[in-house]
């Protein structure tokens, strides 16, 4: 009967599970970290260890600061490389193979080329073609060799994870929320989005989809131990002669890529998905179509323009 009344309480008395978050700046974007437990004390020390986690990979993977690992590789050429940059490489050339290198680490001479890391981004007129035609000649994934945990590039390459740090970055960090027993958790990391399991009312985590021409949004996807990427040529930009160039380069041409305005992708780790969307942005959306339909595990919605609109150009499961 003791007993009996002791179980009773305990379950009177088991603390409901409650929402934590905390947002900090990392990886050249706003991070947002969510999460639901019924330990205070774990979660305290959940937020503080994700944190330390964002700013360490910042120290790694982020080319803006000259003392990143991912600098001293394009500087040094041949490096001992950290799991994570490991990964990063990895990750990138399996999505450079799949996409027959329309995904390309090695793109970053064509972006400094056209100037998009420059703070103040502005330019009128299109490059020099023999420039571009130049840059291009230095950008080629299969001269990047993974060697046990050395990366090895060629002299005039240098390598850019702008299109997959976000995404793995995500991953790392929900990895490090698992290991302190979080269950139901949503990380942003620059609007790379990882959810696992339910909210404790038993709702999926749901995320939106912005339109990529006007404020508001175009949909709400359901999210559960899943993630999701989306690139778009609406954040940064320029306007030739009205026509837009955007920071997401076709590695063959060496110009922005065209076609697509906005791809989303829905995959089972950010890593991926970040990366197959920034390809799929560059295939556009007849090549992407082709790819994606032999990827069962994927979902994708493409939008581009059609007579100034914005239209689905392709989608599957969204
Ligand atoms: P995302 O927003 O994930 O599509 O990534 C865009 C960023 O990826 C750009 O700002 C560049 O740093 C980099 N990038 C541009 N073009 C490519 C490409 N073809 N392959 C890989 N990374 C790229
Ligand atoms: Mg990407």
């Amino acid at each position: 009967m003791a007993v009996m009344h002791q179980i009773i309480l305990a379950s009177l008395f088991l603390a409901e599970p409650c929402s934590y978050s905390r947002s900090v700046q990392g990886l050249g974007s706003l991070c947002e970290i969510t999460f639901y437990t019924e330990y205070e004390e774990t979660a305290e020390i959940a937020l503080d260890d994700a944190v330390a986690k964002i700013k360490y990979l910042d120290s790694l993977l982020s080319i803006f600061s000259p003392a990143s690992e991912v600098s001293r590789l394009n500087t040094e050429k041949t490096l001992q490389a950290s799991p994570e940059l490991l990964r990063a490489v990895t990750a990138s050339l399996q999505v450079s193979n799949l996409s027959h290198g329309a995904f390309d680490i090695s793109v970053n001479p064509l972006v400094e080329l056209w100037g998009f890391y420059r703070k103040k981004r502005k330019r009128s007129e299109l490059p020099d073609s023999e420039i571009v035609k130049k840059a291009c000649a230095s950008v080629d994934y299969r001269k990047i060799v993974v060697k046990g945990d050395s990366v090895i590039i060629p002299k005039d390459m240098m390598i850019d994870l702008g299109g997959i740090a976000q995404g793995l970055a995500a991953d790392i960090v929900m990895e490090t929320l698992r290991k302190h027993g979080i269950r139901s958790a949503l990380v942003n990391i620059g609007g790379e989005v990882m959810a696992i399991g339910r909210k404790p009312n038993g709702a999926q985590w749901h995320v939106a989809i912005k339109d990529p021409r006007r404020p508001g949004i175009t949909k709400v996807v359901g999210l559960e131990n899943q993630s999701m990427s989306t690139s778009g040529d609406y954040e940064k930009f320029f306007m030739i002669n009205g026509k837009r160039y955007a920071h997401i380069i076709d590695p063959r041409s060496g110009m922005p890529a065209q076609g697509c305005i906005s791809v989303t992708i829905v995959a089972e780790n950010t890593a991926y998905a970040d990366a197959l969307a920034t390809a799929v942005f560059v295939l556009g959306p007849k090549k992407a179509e082709a790819l994606l339909k032999t990827l069962p595990d994927v979902k994708a919605i493409i939008y581009v323009e059609k007579k100034g609109r914005v239209d689905i150009g392709y989608s599957k499961g969204l």
